[in-house]
């Protein structure tokens, strides 16, 4: 997250009476992390708490959470947090955020379901969580603000648009939407309050800009029965399905074939396992009587009599797909006259993780299919022509693009251009951009607040710094070298050569002429540091880092871990 914008000088001090603060603190410029902070003298809440998932170059993070340094100087007044639906990038921060601030948390049932599961596995306090029914209002804070839950079509259940009633006007919040005309449970996004709401007027329009780059409509969610069933036609052995585990509708559609295909089902991985209980437990999902069979009995039953329901759908490691490949699943192998379906899309950066999984599963004679058979996914985002009739529906004074990369963003502003929308009525925002509404009807934009990620590595109690991460990308990459110089503590000379040690670094042990070199320049560069810097610890080590990271470069191309340890040689 990069602004050009200058910094909001002013961002410590409390918002004046009058003036709203609208900051999203993570989701504008990348994908996850959604968070936005509301913010006005009398009232303070987030909307959305989401955590992003890390990727090659943050070796062993297990998740990212948005740096809260805005909410700090404001911490005794914040109020409480409203979600719109249960996606990890909507609430995985959740944890981390609440362990801070114990404040009530609203959503919908299935979005606290989720949350719940959490919060239990982080010994956090149950009481905070606040449930909202579809078209539900909850007064915020002191009750300056009342917050409105709109349901809305998306790939879980129970997702929400939020609207905000405040002084400063009406303010719409799209969560993450599509408009599916044929939704798997009937609950249809719900145009006709959002029309009404337009009709009265609307100040603001937060909207969804992932698949703005995407012509006309997503497809309904009902699409992808075409393809499981297609699936289950050319498939004589088990049918292995890896989906999103919080995807509710999906897993009910599949389920509903296989009973239709005489198949029972065999749920593998652990959230699969718990979403599915939770949804049974709410009443979003039905199951038949005994279609579920444990993994334990299912070398009991004939493979054309089996569908198997697996986590892993991004090629993740710890999944029930993944181990199942790995033939850790005991009774259950996977073997020619099988197929795997994956019905999921790839999150950018998982491709090479999911051809490698389809690759092994060929390996022991299976057949995979992503969309070559008919549709088997079907995205939980609109495309532009749904864009297109949201902006229209609402008529919002003011446009805002929001989850999506600045690229996203631009193209989302500009849909709104193309629909009439004057350049005035649309604002960009990014990671940390303040957007300011007053009561007098103005609008500005007064610079950024301090925004970043904050790196968790599960075990470690506390937030992982930035500069670990790159430590670790460097380490893995190039590798480390030690030098260690022994000093005379009484003539300050040097009592032996340094010895250079190293791991991961291209240098071969026994190469000793190049050891030597380094050697070499380390020594030098001790003898020739100036009076002032021998007496300063910190800066000797970095003249010795310096002169050695300048010789390895120049050498070898790369830029390992160099560093250097100063000791004093022992008397005698
Ligand atoms: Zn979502
Ligand atoms: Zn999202």
């Amino acid at each position: 997250m990069m602004s050009l914008a200058p910094e909001f000088e002013a961002w410590t001090e409390a918002p004046a009476k009058g003036e709203l603060r609208l900051i999203p603190i993570g989701g504008l410029g990348e994908f996850g992390m959604n968070a936005l902070v509301v913010h006005s003298a009398r009232s303070l809440f987030l909307v959305d708490c989401g955590q992003l998932f890390p990727s090659d170059d943050q070796p062993g993070i297990d998740s990212i959470v948005p740096d809260f340094a805005y909410l700090e100087p404001f911490a005794d007044r914040l109020q409480a947090v409203l979600l719109t639906h249960g996606h990890e990038d909507h609430i995985g921060a959740l944890p981390y955020f609440l362990r801070r601030w114990p404040v009530p948390v609203y959503g919908t049932a299935f979005t606290l379901g989720l949350l719940e599961n959490k919060l239990r596995e982080h010994d956090l306090d149950l009481s905070l969580l606040r449930p909202v029914r579809d078209y539900g209002r909850v007064k915020v804070g002191d009750g300056e603000i009342e917050a409105e839950w709109i349901p809305v079509t998306h790939s879980i259940p129970d997702a929400c648009a939020l609207v905000l009633h405040t002084p400063q006007g009406v303010l719409v919040h799209s969560g993450d939407f599509k408009l599916d005309p044929a939704p798997l449970d009937g609950r249809l996004t719900g145009m006709a309050r959002l029309e009404e709401l337009g009709d009265a007027g609307v100040r603001l329009l937060m909207a969804d800009s992932t698949n703005v780059g995407r012509p006309g409509r997503s497809p309904s969610e009902s699409v992808c029965r075409e393809g499981i069933e297609a699936a289950l036609e050319k498939t004589d052995g088990r049918l292995f399905v890896t989906t999103f585990s919080s995807n509710i509708h999906r897993l009910q559609m599949l389920v509903d074939l296989a009973w239709e295909f005489h198949r029972r089902v065999v749920v593998l991985g652990r959230s699969l396992d718990r979403n599915l209980q939770l949804a049974r437990s709410l009443k979003l999902l039905e199951l038949p009587d005994d279609i579920l069979v444990d993994v334990k009995d299912a070398h009991l039953f004939d493979p054309g009599d089996l569908m198997v329901l697996c986590t892993g759908s991004q090629g993740e490691p710890m999944s029930g797909l993944a181990r199942l490949l790995r033939r850790e699943v005991k009774g259950l192998p996977m073997q020619p006259g099988d197929r795997l379906v994956v019905s999921a899309r790839a999150i950018p950066g998982n491709e090479v993780s999911i051809s490698r999984m389809l690759d092994t599963a060929e390996r022991l004679g299976a057949e995979t299919s992503t969309d070559g058979i008919g549709p088997v996914h079907a995205s939980g985002h609109g495309s532009r022509d749904e864009l297109a009739d949201l902006i229209r529906a609402v008529r919002p004074d003011q446009m805002v693009p929001v989850h999506g990369t600045y690229r996203n963003l631009r193209a989302h502003g500009a849909l709104a251009a193309s629909l009439g929308w004057t350049p005035d009525r649309i604002s960009l925002l990014d990671g940390g951009l303040c957007l300011r509404l007053f009561t007098d009807g103005r609008l500005d934009m007064p610079g950024t607040v301090p925004v970043g990620k904050c790196f968790v590595h599960e075990g470690v109690d506390h937030m992982v710094d930035a500069r670990v991460v790159k430590d670790r990308l460097i380490l893995q990459e190039d590798g480390v070298v030690f030098v260690t110089l022994l000093v005379d503590p009484q003539t300050g000379d040097l009592t032996a050569d340094p010895s250079i040690l190293s791991r991961g670094f291209v240098m071969l042990s026994d190469d000793e002429t190049y050891a030597e070199l380094l050697a070499g320049v380390a020594r030098r560069a001790y003898e020739e540091a100036p009076k002032v810097i021998r007496k300063d610890p910190e800066a000797l080590r970095d003249a010795v880092r310096l002169a050695l990271r300048r010789i390895i470069r120049k050498t070898t191309q790369s830029r390992p871990l160099v560093i250097p340890v100063i000791l004093d040689a022992p008397a005698g």
